[in-house]
């Protein structure tokens, strides 16, 4: 069983020498669909998972963050200076979030801080923006401000962008930062605005299967695509992958060649179906949006090429249990070279699904995968303390 949310800010609070000052969560996410077109103009469908990084944190009266993590080197962080990339690299997520702060003129007081987390690192699920999105919202309660939720989601993307080198579109650190409990959160990537739609049939439940595989090539193909889909665009002559359809596409595929003609497919073909998918929710048409999630599947292996055989091996052990067995469709979530897969499927079925799923890729791969079940869950947000323990002071 995965800790709570209480057992989180427990954990992050007892690496601390006294009770915690202040405490941030901030949940990582799943993406229902819309892969790889956040930074394309694109819309994502993604939801705050119920799995969170947890900061808890104290004053220290000097200027220095000192912060630990299970597992992991100690980080020392310098507040008074400007901030760099340094050793240890996972520290370079705060570091980031916090020269945001300071370009913005805050003056962050110098604080102990612990992190507990839930969310599986590197499988898919953005614990990175999680992470950003953690350190912000303690730096809020530590500076008692409140940034708009738009200003604090660009400043961590722009720390990913700028302090991990990971050129990643909005949808993570909007979806860690938006989400709502039984709300998916419908981004328009071009406008920049998300919309929270509504996710609360208890009859349909999502999966999520971490492979429990992460292929090194990652961080270059992720840049690799982005650099793609910019010479497409480019070659296209449009200002925007919305002003592009599918038959501009065709008329240009040898001028574009291969393989821009066919990330430009997948993009194009990937709105569409992004589009379609809210229809096919609106209106409860689940098998639809099953339909839809497999086709994503198809274009993110075939023309995008960011998945692996772990990933199509669950997505194809979902697709075998098919409708009769209660699973409306499959996918792999998130940037892809191994990591989860997302799966909706009817709720009484859910644990006969986990099961077969676990079987199966453990059969054929060796691998023992992390599959569990999440709900649309609350985004980034302090810890009020006298809802946690009758032992820590109120802020
Ligand atoms: P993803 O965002 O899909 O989980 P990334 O590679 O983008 O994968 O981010 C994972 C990185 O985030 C880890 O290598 C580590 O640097 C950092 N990270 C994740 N969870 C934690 C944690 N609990 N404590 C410290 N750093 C973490
Ligand atoms: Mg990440």
């Amino acid at each position: 069983m995965s800790p709570t949310l209480t057992q989180l800010v427990a954990a992050a609070s007892a690496g601390l020498s006294r009770n915690p000052d202040v405490a941030a969560a901030a949940p990582g996410r799943v993406n229902l669909i819309g892969e790889h077109i956040d930074y394309c103009d694109g819309f994502v469908m993604p939801f705050a998972l119920d799995r969170y990084i947890v900061i808890a944190a104290v004053r220290n009266g000097s200027d220095i963050a000192n912060v630990s993590s299970a597992g992991l080197a100690d980080a020392s962080i310098s507040l008074h200076q400007p901030q760099e990339i340094r050793e240890p690299k996972w520290a370079n997520y705060l570091r980031g979030v916090i020269d945001g702060f300071q370009k913005i003129g805050y003056e962050i007081p110098g604080f102990d801080a612990h992190i507990a987390s839930s969310v599986p690192g590197g499988a898919g699920l953005s614990s990175s923006a999680a992470l950003e999105c953690a350190t912000a919202t303690l730096l809020e309660g530590l500076l008692g401000v409140t940034l708009p939720k738009k200003q604090k989601a660009l400043l961590c993307q722009h720390a990913e962008h700028a302090f991990a080198g990971v050129p990643c579109g909005i949808m993570d650190q909007f979806a860690s930062t938006f989400g709502e409990e039984n709300r998916l959160v419908m981004i328009d990537c071009q406008s920049g605005e998300p919309t929270l739609v509504p996710f609360e049939n208890p009859a349909l439940s999502v999966i999520i299967a971490n492979t429990r595989v992460h292929h090194e090539l990652s961080d270059g193909a992720y840049a690799l695509r982005r650099q793609h889909t910019e010479q497409g665009l480019a070659l296209l002559q449009k200002a925007s992958w919305r002003d592009v359809c599918m038959a501009d596409v065709e008329s240009a595929w040898d001028q574009l060649g291969d393989p821009v003609n066919r990330r430009a497919r997948h993009v194009v073909s990937e709105i569409a179906r992004t589009r379609a998918a809210a229809e096919a929710l609106a209106v409860d048409d689940f098998t639809a949006l099953g339909e839809l999630m497999y086709a994503s599947h198809v274009s993110l292996r075939d023309d995008f090429e960011v998945s692996c055989r772990e990933l199509d091996l669950m997505v194809d052990i979902a697709s075998d249990i098919g409708p009769q067995g209660g699973v409306f469709g499959a996918r792999m979530t998130g940037g892809g070279f191994g990591g989860s897969t997302v799966t909706l499927c009817e709720t009484y079925r859910a644990g006969d699904i986990m099961e077969i799923m676990r079987t199966r890729y453990g059969q054929q791969t060796n691998i023992v995968p992390e599959i569990f079940c999440s709900r649309p869950s609350r985004g980034a947000h302090l810890i009020e303390f006298d809802l946690v323990s009758p032992n820590q002071s109120a802020r």
